[in-house]
């Protein structure tokens, strides 16, 4: 009897299970005195092997239902209820599957702008470098610059920047 889950959980094992009056399984964590899947007041019928057999035949295969004399349960109502569980079940998995494709997508997505963000860190990292290469640069007296021209040294700018007329005779 083990094909059965929590409707609630999804839990197949480990766990004692009972059916609600309703029509629901529940493992234990998940029976409340109102039935966690539709919200009706119920009972509990708790699934073991000492069910009454028309209880049990639920749980059962329906094909061995040949050989038992329950005329007031149709074999039908048997598996319309074992179809439903497993249908529930089929839906619940598929919409993991759907879930957690959705939850790649994202984190693949995410690692890519975490790489962009990366790269773009490394470009600032190196432009911030060049600004202070550059600020080093502009801190040195002018002679001591890379590349400073000869004919803007100090004393030629002194004479430069004489008055042409003291300059003159
Ligand atoms: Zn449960
Ligand atoms: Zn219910």
């Amino acid at each position: 009897m083990e094909w059965f889950h929590c409707n609630k959980c999804f839990l197949r094992t480990g766990s004692k299970f009972a059916v609600s009056s309703c029509g629901h399984i529940c493992c234990e964590a998940c029976i409340k005195p109102q039935c966690v899947i539709c919200g009706t007041s119920c009972s509990y019928l708790p699934i073991t092997d000492k069910m009454k057999i028309q209880e049990r035949v639920f749980f059962m295969d329906p094909m061995k239902l040949f050989q038992s004399r329950l005329e007031h349960i149709t074999q039908s109502q048997i598996a319309d209820f074992q179809r439903t569980q497993m249908q529930r079940a089929t839906a619940y998995f598929k919409h993991k599957s759907v879930e957690l494709e959705k939850r790649l997508k994202e984190v693949t997505q995410q690692s890519y702008q975490i790489a962009e963000l990366k790269r773009e860190n490394a470009d600032l990292k190196s432009r911030n470098m060049e600004l202070k290469q550059e600020m080093a640069e502009l801190k040195k007296p002018l002679s001591q610059r890379r590349g400073s021209p000869g004919q803007f040294q100090t004393n030629s700018v002194q004479r430069i920047s004489l008055p042409v007329a003291v300059a003159s005779p």
